[in-house]
């Protein structure tokens, strides 16, 4: 039957076996694409959907096998975000997108899903507040296929400075934030109104997070001055960061250490700790580093767990910048690797937001390092007393999340998760408490060495 379709050889002679067997290949190719063709007409298939409400923004996130193209508008009276999704039809998998809308969404009371026109399906989100949509795409990588993202954002950003009025200081206390809480507390809504970044075609702009105030000049003589510690638990949301064999996630273990160690700083007289996050959602490896900057953080400590392909690696580890290259093979793909967090994690790269990150990241950050190595050995010197180390120094490389330029920075892997002993270590809280600890400890070492005093006139 094949051969009979075939056409002549040009020669007007039987076709050649190696002919024949190319024809046949290629006919069979044609009937395997066939069936093919009228599907791609059809809907995509829908292969998860997620939610990941918090308070800074709730994400909707649809995994799809091949791409889509998505428009949005906002109504009033009551609030609502309508999405239409083009080259979808109903399916279950939307129906249980609208089982994942928890009560406790800051964002979305309810959705509503409906076929629209052929092959576009809307969803109508109800709002407990106005928000500012962005909806973006982002191609397969990692584990991810295809994702059609849509970002809730409050209209009024929230300022990382209210997280941390929790903890004000006293009238003997040097506080170079006490101004600036003041004035919020005086007059907030000016204080957190954000400026209006330029409109991307096609999309909300981002909520900017407030630009940061200028300190105070001089510190007063003779006061405790008060330490601000950002505190960076890496991953979230999205990006799970490396898993355990166990199934123990990188990105619940980091937050649950940054926060037993938030607690120790807390209880010191003269410190209060900053959480870059504080829930399982995905912040952009530059809003961290905005965020430290907004709070004026003297210190910014990102915590992480490492993770290899072979199970035998072990050790903790302390990373600081370099502007020249890695101090290691092993440093430079350890970078690369958290660096890959914005992609997993999913940044919306249509943002004039970034374009501001990477101005700021370019600043000179040498100063910063010399005290980030300070830190990174107080840290190793009492790490090394609860675990083993991997590299006895602390090793430098191009890591996005340690580029604030006026504040020191390390990234500390706490050890490695893909090691079975170690991820069992991970688990337990005793030995969270150890980490934290250890870390403590290394921060006290380290501004006894640096009397904050010192470092302000670096700030301003
Ligand atoms: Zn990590």
């Amino acid at each position: 039957m094949v051969e009979r379709d075939c056409p002549p050889a040009p020669d007007g002679a039987l076709p050649s076996a190696g002919a024949t067997r190319r024809r046949l290949i290629s006919v069979a190719a044609t009937l395997l694409v066939l069936p093919v063709v009228p599907r791609l007409a059809q809907a995509a298939t829908i292969l998860a959907v997620r939610t990941w409400p918090a308070d800074e923004y709730t994400r909707v996130t649809l995994e799809l096998d091949s791409e889509l193209k998505a428009e949005q508008f906002t109504l009033e009276n009551p609030h609502r975000l309508v999405v239409d999704i083009e080259g979808l039809t109903l399916s279950a998998a939307l129906n249980d997108l609208v089982s994942k809308v928890r009560p406790d969404d800051p964002y979305i009371q309810s959705l509503r899903v409906a076929q629209n026109r052929p092959n576009v399906v809307r969803l109508v989100f109800d709002l407990k507040q106005p928000v500012a949509p962005q909806v973006f795409t982002l191609k397969p990588v990692a584990d991810y296929q295809y994702r059609l993202v849509l970002d809730l954002y409050p209209k009024v950003a929230q300022d990382p400075l209210i997280a941390i009025l929790n903890k004000q200081s006293g009238p003997d206390v040097d506080d170079p934030l006490a101004r600036i809480l003041e004035d919020i507390q005086r007059n907030p809504v000016t204080r957190a109104d954000p400026p209006e970044p330029p409109r991307v075609r096609g999309q909300q702009p981002a909520p900017a997070l407030p630009t940061p105030p200028s300190p105070p000049a001089t510190a007063s003589r003779g006061k405790k001055r008060m330490l601000t510690i950002a505190l960076d638990p890496g991953h979230g949301g999205e990006d799970p960061g490396a898993i355990g064999r166990s199934g123990l996630r990188e990105k619940d273990v980091v937050l649950r250490i940054a926060r037993r160690l938030k607690a120790l700083i807390d209880s010191q007289p003269y410190m209060r700790a900053y959480l870059t996050r504080d829930d399982d959602y995905f912040v952009p490896l530059h809003v961290r580093v905005q965020k430290a900057r907004r709070v004026h953080a003297d210190l910014f400590v990102s915590i992480h767990a490492d993770a290899w392909v072979k199970p035998s690696a072990n050790g903790s580890s302390v990373f600081a910048l370099s502007q020249r290259g890695a101090t290691s093979a092993q440093a430079r793909w350890m970078a690369d690797k958290e660096n890959a967090a914005d992609l997993i994690g999913g940044v919306n790269l249509g943002t004039h937001d970034r374009q501001v990150a990477k101005v700021l990241l370019d600043l000179s950050t040498t100063a910063q390092i010399n005290d980030s190595l300070k830190v990174g050995n107080a840290f190793l010197d009492e790490i090394k007393k609860i675990n083993r180390l991997h590299k006895n120094s602390v090793e430098q490389a191009g890591f996005a999340v340690l580029k604030a330029p006026d504040i020191p920075s390390v990234l500390v892997e706490t050890a490695f998760i893909s090691n079975p002993q170690e991820e069992a270590l991970l688990r337990s809280t005793s030995h969270q408490d150890k980490l934290a600890q250890a870390m403590m400890t290394g921060i006290q070492r380290y501004f006894t060495a640096n009397p904050p005093l010192a470092r302000l006139g670096d700030v301003s």
